[in-house]
């Protein structure tokens, strides 16, 4: 930094021209003037046909899917709307008040208030955001060792201190250690409904029992659109909501198995009176309080959201669960009676293939065009069954892994 007449620090002048010119493909200048339309386009396509698509079926390490048509047509129809400025798009408000009041029924609680969010990384910084606030100067959060990455990133935003619980035996959190870190100094508990890593569900009301009052956010960014439907096909699915008095708040993503537009998910909480905890004046805005993470929010996807809802119904999202479980059974048989070694029956719909190395199986796979993930507990390759994953997707994952595993002699 050059030094001035009194000595002060100076910032260095930056007086370099901004360079424009002819884009190409590698090199860092601002466009000089508009392309074609036509350019454009050829451009997005180029980008386009290199992305992996659901509709390609090979992608089977990711909890999102192919959006319903409608969700789609919503998303272009309300592509200007902006909720972080209420007041101009009182159409769109109205779609998202009605979103709520649809998921405080799914989710047993009427009176419940929230707001639609960008997913569940953004639900949980909320609910922490709101319990740190709401806690008085408690730094802890308590929550199982499988939870989200996005928790521990929310600790790191708040200032909290993530207290991790290890696992028991079912891939749920071990309630002994649970109640061993609640403290005084637990600012929130923290239940999975559906990991990321193998669908597991934690005991939510034990944890609740065991919270004792504290702050009980759930993290229903998967579960949240798949455990509500398994009652009415005969399957067992636990409690999770709020249901269970203690839970405070809870987060989850029509964007995964709701079929809706990416980015949407939805923070919901018990009282709307705590928003008060979170609220920030917005004084030049149509609506002067702000209550949302997110100023400018894609609210397209908040239309998206009613339209996959109200279009799909209760009825529709049991028919797509089921026949998510159905290819989810259908590929735990086949991959059996071809010698793998699954490491838990599947308590959702992610199946978990026991190797050694399962980085190398999905690097092998990856060269034949299959994306699949691994998970870190237990050690396995992570194939998650998604709405656009058939049973003749599943025949043809099968005979790809049967070669992969020969080749590197795995099986
Ligand atoms: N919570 C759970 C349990 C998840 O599985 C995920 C993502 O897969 C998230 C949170 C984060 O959601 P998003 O990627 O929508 O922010």
């Amino acid at each position: 930094m050059a030094r001035g007449r009194a000595g002060k620090a100076q910032p260095k002048k930056m007086k370099k021209p901004i360079k424009v010119g002819t884009v190409t493909s590698d090199s860092c200048i601002f466009p000089a003037k508009g392309a074609s339309r036509q350019r454009v386009l050829s451009e997005l396509d180029e980008a386009h046909d290199e992305d992996f698509w659901f509709g390609g079926g090979r992608i089977l390490g990711s909890m999102c899917t192919k959006p319903h048509d409608i969700a789609v047509e919503a998303q272009s129809m309300f592509i200007e709307a902006n909720l972080g400025n209420p007041g101009l798009y009182p159409g769109t408000r109205k779609l998202e008040e009605k979103v709520i009041r649809w998921l405080s029924a799914l989710y047993h609680c009427e009176g419940c208030s929230g707001h639609l969010v960008g997913g569940g990384t953004e639900a949980n910084i909320t609910a922490l955001w709101l319990a740190r606030n709401m806690s008085s100067g408690k730094k802890e959060v308590v929550f199982p060792s499988s939870a989200h990455f996005s928790l521990r990133k929310a600790c790191n935003l708040l200032a909290l201190k993530p207290v991790e619980i290890p696992l028991g035996d079912d891939f749920t959190i071990d309630l002994d250690q649970a109640r061993r870190a609640i403290s005084g100094d637990t600012a929130a508990v923290v239940g999975i409904a559906g990991t990321t890593e193998v669908g597991a569900v934690d005991d939510i009301p034990a944890l609740s029992e065991i919270a004792d009052g504290a702050f009980l956010h759930v993290d229903a960014a998967f579960g949240g659109f798949v455990l509500p439907f398994m009652p009415a096909l005969g399957m067992r699915a636990p409690p999770f909501d709020f249901s269970i008095e203690g839970v405070s708040t809870l987060g989850t993503d029509p964007h995964k198995m709701g079929l809706s537009t990416i980015p949407s998910g939805a923070f919901m909480l018990r009282d709307e009176a705590w928003l008060d905890f979170i609220s920030v004046d917005a004084p030049y805005l149509t609506q002067h309080r702000q209550t949302a993470l997110s100023g400018t929010r894609c609210s397209a996807a908040v239309a998206a959201t009613y339209a996959a809802i109200r279009r799909v119904g209760f009825d529709g999202y049991v028919k797509l669960v089921k026949g998510t479980f159905d290819v989810t059974k259908y590929l735990s048989k086949s991959l059996r009676r071809e010698g793998f070694h699954l490491c838990l029956e599947p308590p959702l719909t992610i199946l978990n293939i026991a190797f050694d190395d399962p980085k190398k199986v999905q690097a092998a796979l990856l060269k034949k065009g299959w994306h699949l993930s691994v998970a870190r507990e237990p050690k396995s390759l992570r194939v998650v069954l998604m709405p656009h994953v058939t049973k003749k997707v599943a025949d043809s994952f099968v005979e790809a892994l049967v070669k992969a595993a020969k080749e590197l002699k795995a099986l």
